[in-house]
């Protein structure tokens, strides 16, 4: 069986008066009016522990979608013996059979659960129509049929044989379980972590951030419609100690698929190394971390194009983005311009609730993430080495709001030019157009990460000089563009230094390191 690449998902419009804005419509009228309550899944079980979690919009806070049931170590003990008890009818199953439940899931978001998908990530994270669309379906479905193609194209690589000698390589699964760690950020990433593990025949334990819990257990729901066996994936709503904990010592912890901060994984290796005795395998760390994308504008740059590329790659999607730009290098020659520009561009972008689908920026996630941004503008308006050339003003009354922030720097080593904010806050650095040597030093040396970053310029030569000099600045590098928006299949993702362990989301590499070869000679 082998699975032919496939097309992209296509991206639907939600233009005023089409028939997918008012299903959507629809679709969140009913979810908000019904609270939810949402168990955890062990080996296909819903399990509610009464320990109950209120879910609310980030730009809603008033508004209760429903409650979800949080778990403890005894859970988590629960879906490691769940996952180990169905691996092996689930290593077996013939894989052809384990695609068609993912395709078949992709298929029903496709069709059937668009809106519920697109609907729950709107409103749990809050996240305006088009980037739902983007991320809970398109990109979700594109990780599950990419990854179908992919791991067929994997599965027939065979080594050469002779006359009298007959050589295979059996992909088979990792041996024990694999955790799996998601974000709030994408839906898409969330979906994918487990689900890539479980196609190549791993059992998966899946713990979701709590504000991504009402579009996972949405995704999970289509799993096991689409014939997931009971028990392949767990998905469990515990704190990370506790899930660490239980993981982390068990003999047969298998690997950790995973996406958040730089601190968290950092930590994770730590007590993987401390624990690498106790275990039958050594674990696959699989991450992807933090970001601290940047801009390079060339003095040959076209404004427009530069202007664009900033607004766009750093208040999409409220700046929650690893990809999102947030640091940005502008020539003197066009500084005024593009400072003038941006700031217009800004006033245009409507702020507010996803409902109303005319809002381009909505709430952050959480009152942690908005106290942290907020701090970061309130040092920026006391410092003198730095300036908020537009926005600057954020409310929590009603919701996480916070309004597309620019702010110069005056020193290439402001705080807000070196650390992730996650957020929607961008800063720019001024330098000397004709000093294009030093803008490159500075890109490269300032900041831990290396994600994604952007290139703008007419001159070839700079651009040449930009794809050399910033060889490990970036994971993904984009050439006259913004720094966002990989396509699965397109663009794989992912970044390396204090960024991840680049094994680029939605291709084979990410694949191979769930799977464990056995070569296997036979003579006759
Ligand atoms: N893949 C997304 C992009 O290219 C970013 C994913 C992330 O934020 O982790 O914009």
């Amino acid at each position: 069986f082998h699975y032919p690449l496939p097309a992209n998902e296509p991206v639907l419009s939600y233009a005023p008066g089409s028939a997918e804005r008012a299903t959507l419509k629809k679709t969140l009228a009913e979810l908000k009016k019904k609270e939810i309550d949402i168990p955890m899944y062990i080996g296909g079980r819903a399990v509610k522990t009464g320990k109950r979690i209120a879910i609310r919009p980030p730009h809603e806070t008033s508004h209760v979608l429903g409650y979800f049931h949080a778990g403890d170590d005894k859970h988590v003990q629960q879906a490691i013996d769940a996952a180990l008890k169905a691996r092996e009818a689930w290593a077996n199953m013939p894989w052809e059979d384990r695609a068609h439940i993912f395709l078949k899931a992709a298929d029903l978001i496709a069709t059937k659960y668009r809106s519920f998908m697109n609907g729950t990530t709107m409103l749990g994270q809050s996240k305006n129509a088009y980037q739902a669309e983007i991320d809970s379906a398109c990109e979700l479905i594109d990780f599950l049929r990419y990854n179908v193609h992919f791991l067929s194209e994997i599965y027939r690589q065979q080594p050469v044989s002779s006359p009298g000698i007959h050589n295979r390589t059996e992909w088979r699964p990792l041996e024990g379980f694999v955790l799996a760690i998601t974000p709030f950020n994408f839906t898409a990433i969330g979906g994918n972590l487990p689900a890539s593990a479980a196609m190549c025949g791993n059992v998966v334990v899946w713990k979701p951030a709590n504000t991504q819990v009402y579009s996972a257990q949405m995704f999970m729901r289509i799993l096991k419609e689409a014939g997931l066996p009971d028990g392949v994936i767990n998905l469990v709503y515990v704190s990370g100690p506790v899930l660490g904990k239980a993981c982390f010592t068990h003999p047969d912890f298998a690997g950790v698929h995973f996406t958040g901060s730089t601190g968290v994984f950092n930590q994770m290796w730590e007590t993987i190394g401390k624990n690498i005795a106790k275990y039958k395998t050594y674990p696959r760390i699989v991450g992807e971390t933090g970001g601290k994308d940047f801009v390079l504008v060339h003095k040959s740059a076209d404004v427009d194009a530069a202007v664009t590329a900033l607004a766009r790659g750093a208040f999409e999607f409220q700046g929650q983005k690893c990809s999102a730009a947030s640091r940005a290098y502008i020539p003197s020659n066009l500084a005024n311009a593009i400072k003038t520009k941006l700031a217009a561009v800004l006033k245009t972008m409507k702020m507010g609730t996803v409902e109303d689908f005319g809002n381009f920026i909505n709430a952050v996630i959480d009152e942690k993430s908005f106290d942290k941004i907020a701090a970061y503008i309130d040092a920026a308006k006391k410092d003198r080495k730095a300036t908020i050339i537009a926005g600057g003003n954020y409310d929590k009354s009603e919701g996480y709001f916070i309004e597309p922030t620019v702010i110069e720097a005056k020193d290439p080593r402001y705080v807000t030019m070196c650390e992730e904010i996650f957020g929607p806050v961008l800063t720019l650095y001024v330098y000397d157009a004709d000093n294009y040597e030093k803008a490159l030093e500075l890109v490269d040396t300032t900041s831990p990460y290396a994600l994604t970053g952007a290139v703008l310029a007419q001159d070839r030569d700079a651009i040449t000089l930009a794809t050399q000099k910033l060889r490990n600045a970036a994971g993904n590098f984009y050439i006259n563009d913004k720094p966002t928006g990989a396509v699965v299949g397109q663009q794989p993702f992912g970044g390396a230094r204090a960024s991840g362990t680049n094994d680029k989301a939605g291709s084979m590499i990410n694949l191979y390191r769930w799977l464990s070869a056995r070569t296997v000679k036979e003579t006759f």
